[in-house]
């Protein structure tokens, strides 16, 4: 097998625990990749408190390369609470962009600090360093995984990333509006192909429009199900994965986009919280996913 995706947070902007949200999960972003020996989690949402639980019951040493796709809150919020970082024979190489003109260990740092937060980073006794990356970044992680990055449409920036291995490919594609124009090419040729495609589908065409309240969420950063599923037709993509849902979203309303999305896009499916996605295994299909429930 090439790769094991397991979703540990699938919901934006803000956690959304309760009744309502059971079926697909209301922690936010974090998406674990198992390569090989090779532990990749793509952003730090409070999904990845629970993924550190799991990594806790395992024996032996941990480790992981953490890329963060920007630092908005609900893509770093998780980090305090992932316990495997606590621990000294742990290691761990964060990635991402600085921002604002701050390191990004700066805004890291910044989000575990008195009044705000009783643990710093120092208390932090896991091996870890932070790794400065760029768009249209070639990072060779070795044994075979390289990992190319895109600058999406985000406000303050947004890191999409291609991982491959092999003939196999997933990208991770969150926190952006529509690419229009001269980088729409660009874009459709990062993500060409990709066995997996899991993207950002906060809205609907009319939430984002506006067509029944006025309220358009134009410049708000996010895409909807509906330019998923039309991106994911003209790049050759094998299977589009919705992800970063508004943070509202109720299961009901989530189970009915994934069933529209279905008949624009046939190889569609919703992330929920536990699913497992293998890509390169010994079955005869290429991708096979696995439900939670
Ligand atoms: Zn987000
Ligand atoms: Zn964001």
């Amino acid at each position: 097998m090439d790769f094991k995706v397991t979703f540990w947070g699938v919901r934006g902007s803000k956690p959304t625990p309760g009744r309502n949200t059971i079926l697909f999960g209301g922690n936010t972003s974090c998406v674990q990749i198992e390569a090989g020996k090779r532990n990749l989690i793509f952003d730090g949402g409070t999904g990845i408190a629970e993924l550190g639980n799991k990594m806790m019951k395992e024996e032996g040493r941990k480790q992981a390369d953490i890329f963060f796709s920007h630092l908005h809150w609900d893509h770093i919020q998780g980090l305090p609470f992932f316990e495997p970082i606590y621990y000294p024979e742990n290691c761990f190489c964060l990635y991402g962009e600085d921002k604002e003109g701050e390191t990004f260990q700066q805004v890291i740092e910044k989000q575990m600090c008195y009044p705000y937060f009783p643990i710093t980073m120092e208390m932090m006794k896991g091996d870890y360093k932070f790794i400065n990356i760029a768009p249209n970044q070639d990072i060779d992680l070795g044994e075979g995984i390289k990992i190319k990055t895109f600058a999406v449409n985000h406000p303050n920036g947004c890191l999409s990333y291609r991982i491959e291995k092999r003939n196999s490919v997933v990208v991770y594609c969150t926190d952006t509006e529509t690419i229009e124009k001269q980088r729409r090419e660009k874009f459709l040729e990062f993500i060409r192909g990709a066995d997996v495609f899991i993207y950002d589908t906060h809205f609907t065409d009319e939430e984002y429009i506006g067509t029944r309240d006025g309220q358009s969420k134009k410049k708000w950063g996010h895409s909807t199900w509906e330019e998923g599923t039309r991106i994911s037709r003209e790049a050759d993509i094998g299977y589009l994965i919705l992800y970063h849902y508004k943070e509202n979203r109720n299961d009901r309303e989530q189970q009915e986009i994934e069933i529209f999305a279905q008949q624009e896009f046939k190889n569609t499916v919703a992330a929920r919280e536990g699913m497992i996605i293998t890509v390169g295994g010994d079955c005869s299909e290429k991708v096979v996913i696995s439900y939670p429930y």
